[in-house]
């Protein structure tokens, strides 16, 4: 009898001490994001703290976007439980210009399986600037990814459908899946750039000789064109990256958009080639996933947190809007958003 007892308790001395050392293990994870007021606080002192940043200038390389407001500023954040956080300018649209690159990616992936981008342009950085020619030269076409412009023409060629109408509705509601809305085309964007887009038709006839796009190297080139024409403001963007966030599934419509598998390797690219060639930097401080556009706007992920979106069209010299880059640096810093920084046990 007494033996058995104490068989016992050395089994139940055993068991504590095994879930002493799991504790211990899953000590070191992630911090928790802090409550709803920490969150709030947290965007309106980065909204304040760069209203005033006059920096950079818009771009100008598309006519269309010379034209643009430089003071439109809108912050927004949703959690991976479909909580939505904002300051300043949460209507104005701006064309989401490169940022559209990487729901074009995730379609491919969805319909072709994520092989079929790392085959076709692969997932490794240029180090050169988003419309080089240098870029596809130096491997024909491959070795880079489809974040910069000839490897994102080369996707938008991969897009299923039967003919232009059928691929450009099918990519649009995609997007606005992501975004929770039915988003549409800035006319006056698209007809600017179509106008002036002959070095990113120059990209895709290269991509074309060098067998990466099957199709229409120029169908290719105006869907892409009409791609990053579409109108978001800071809330669609920051819907459409906490769908990233929360492993494809849209927190705050409840659908899910894009495959779960695919979004590690998504969110892999982005971190590799999201800020263009200053991407490394970016990475550095903010541990974030994040893409650009020319329109203004970034989108940040935080892997199980939330995504975040800022709009200011004033760029630096890489294209990468100045205010944005700042904002969301603090801000995720404040509520811990760097996947790598885990708690010190
Ligand atoms: N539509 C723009 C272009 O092709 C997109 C570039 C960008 O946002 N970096 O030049």
């Amino acid at each position: 009898m007494n033996r058995s007892v104490s068989l016992l308790s050395r089994a139940s001395v055993g068991l504590l001490a095994t879930l002493l050392v799991l504790c211990c293990m899953t000590g070191a994870a992630r911090a928790a994001l802090p409550d709803a007021a920490a969150i709030q606080a947290a965007i309106d002192k980065a909204y304040e703290d760069y209203k005033g940043l006059e920096e950079g200038a818009v771009a100008d390389y598309i006519p269309a976007l010379a034209k643009v407001d430089p003071k439109v500023y809108g912050i927004a954040l949703v959690t991976t439980d479909g909580k939505v956080y904002t300051a300043g300018d949460l209507k104005t649209q701006v064309s989401i210009q490169s940022i559209s690159k990487v729901f074009t990616m995730a379609k491919v992936m969805d319909e072709s399986g994520p092989q079929s981008i790392y085959d076709n342009m692969g997932v490794d950085a240029t180090g050169q600037v988003f419309n080089s020619i240098v870029a596809v030269e130096q491997y024909k076409g491959a070795e880079m990814n489809a974040l910069v412009n000839p490897g994102a023409i080369a996707a938008t060629g991969m897009v299923k459908g039967e003919n232009y109408d059928a691929i450009w509705n099918s990519l649009l509601n995609y997007y606005s899946e992501f975004a929770g809305r039915k988003l549409t085309v800035l006319e006056d964007v698209y007809k600017s750039e179509a106008e002036t887009n002959q070095r990113n038709q120059a990209l895709a006839m290269l991509m074309y000789a060098y067998g990466h796009i099957e199709g229409d190297p120029l169908q290719a080139t105006d869907i892409y064109t009409r791609q990053c024409s579409v109108g978001v403001n800071a809330q669609d963007l920051a819907n459409m990256a906490a769908t990233l966030a929360n492993a494809g599934k849209n927190p705050v419509t409840g659908k899910r958009v894009a495959t779960a598998e695919n979004v590690p390797e998504i969110l892999a690219v982005m971190a590799t080639a999201g800020l263009y060639d200053d991407s490394g930097k970016w990475l550095y401080r903010t541990g974030l996933p994040a893409k650009s556009g020319v329109g203004g706007g970034i989108i940040a992920v935080s892997p199980g947190k939330f995504g975040i979106a800022v709009i200011s069209p004033p760029l630096d010299a890489a294209g990468n809007s100045i205010r944005a880059q700042e904002a969301i640096a603090d801000i995720s810093n404040a509520l811990g958003g760097n996947p790598y920084v885990v708690q010190a046990r």
